[in-house]
């Protein structure tokens, strides 16, 4: 298949397309291995993964969070397709009981696209996960990420202050680091006369920005507490710290937005009540962080419903009443929608992800909370009773417009606390 054929096959055709190839007399491995890490990309996938067990070589794509088989190859394949990957990637090849880590580029349509490859020894042989970084994700605008009006009001606000600790959260792929990129991107472009910007990051993802960058190295020692302290040293204005997790961090980082600098940077945390627990338990100075921290957004990536075939479903009646429980509002007049699947979105009914997302200010009353060591529950609790909108209810807001389902909110969102 040429580039052409390939973008234009579904992922079904590509699969029959590799079990034909590889049965023919003189088949090339590069070819195979071409032809899977080119549809990868080109179908948008997150990460390439593959998988030997007993009988086969699995390959899947995560795309939009979901895998989707691409081939199904046979076992004896297995170590050519491996060696090949470990060739491009700069790997040792004959070793294949280590951990190894390495680059690919793969061009696809004039452009190429930069493959982040781990190859770790399982019992069926070698499994490789190929990670897709997109020049795509290290541009996106501000505007455009998917946040409410009021949302990125709240976040200027806070971020053209330069000063403080701002905090995204949420598990990984859930869009932190594209929003970050997106408020340095911005604050670069509109205070470029005021401010110096340094990253340090692990790894360095894209190297796009126009500012200053640093990559971590453990083990020279340099890790995001040594690489804070050092930036400091330069008296940067805005420093984006790739994670906070540990406490000398995130002290460093506290101190550095209490004395002139905004701080940007992500912690491991469900929601944005239970980021600014996290900070209190890691045991430091709640003076420090009620005066520190300015904001937190929670959020989580849901696969968009496609524009090309959305339609109104009918609701079931035991998903609405809970849906209505979870909405606290028991008469409210149910739509859902979903996809039922076009060429457009390959029949999955999806199209890309938008995010849902929960923004927490740091006022009066949030920074009474933290100096007395609230628990998670309490700040929730006296959040709710304002009517603060949580990541669930962004969530159900967003599928009740049929921009995402309430599926996919029921997978992604946890229910724990508010059931
Ligand atoms: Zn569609």
């Amino acid at each position: 298949m040429n580039e052409a054929e390939l973008a234009e096959a579904s992922l079904e055709e590509v699969s029959s397309y590799l079990q034909r190839l590889v049965q023919q007399d003189g088949f090339r491995v590069s070819e195979l291995c071409d032809t899977i890490l080119k549809k990868g990309v080109m179908s948008r996938a997150s990460d390439i993964h593959i998988e030997p067990n007993r009988e086969g070589v699995r390959v899947r794509f995560r795309i939009d969070g979901v895998f989707h088989d691409a081939a199904y190859l046979p076992v004896e394949l297995h170590d050519q397709l491996v060696s090949r990957i470990k060739v491009l990637g700069d790997l040792l090849s004959h070793r294949r009981e280590i951990v190894q880590e390495g680059r690919v580029r793969v061009p696809v349509g004039g452009n190429e696209s930069d493959l982040r490859i781990s190859v770790v020894p399982t019992v069926a042989g070698e499994k490789v996960v190929g990670r897709v970084y997109s020049v795509h994700a290290a541009i996106s605008d501000l505007n455009q990420i998917g946040y409410t009006g009021s949302m990125l009001r709240r976040l200027r606000s806070i971020m053209f202050d330069l000063e403080g600790l701002f905090l995204l959260c949420g598990p990984s792929g859930s869009g932190k680091t594209t929003t970050l990129y997106a408020i340095l991107h911005e604050i670069q472009r509109e205070m470029d006369a005021y401010a110096s910007i340094i990253t340090i990051e692990d790894p360095v993802e894209y190297e796009f920005g126009k500012w200053s960058q640093m990559q971590v190295n453990r083990q020279v020692g340099f890790d995001f507490a040594a690489g804070l302290r050092a930036s400091l040293r330069q008296d940067p204005e805005v420093i984006m710290v790739g994670e906070i997790r540990d406490r000398e961090t995130a002290e460093v980082a506290l101190h550095a937005g209490l004395t002139g600098h905004l701080v940007l940077s992500t912690l491991h945390a469900g929601s944005a009540p239970e980021t600014v627990t996290r900070l209190i338990n890691m045991d430091l100075e709640p003076f420090v962080v009620a005066s520190a921290l300015t904001g937190v957004i929670a959020q989580r990536l849901l696969r968009r419903v496609c524009n090309g075939c959305r339609e109104q479903i009918e609701v079931d009646p035991n998903k609405a009443s809970l849906i209505k429980r979870l909405m606290r509002e028991e008469e409210r007049e149910l739509t859902m929608y979903a996809g039922k699947g076009c060429e457009a979105c390959q029949f999955t009914g999806f199209s890309g992800r938008i995010p849902v997302a929960e923004f927490l200010d740091v006022d009066e009353e949030v920074r009474g909370m933290i100096l007395e060591k609230a628990r998670t529950s309490e700040i929730l609790r006296m959040l709710l009773g304002r009517g603060w909108n949580t990541l669930l209810d962004d969530g159900l807001g967003k599928a009740l417009e049929g921009l995402t389902t309430f599926e996919e909110v029921l997978r992604s969102i946890s229910l724990r606390e508010v059931l």
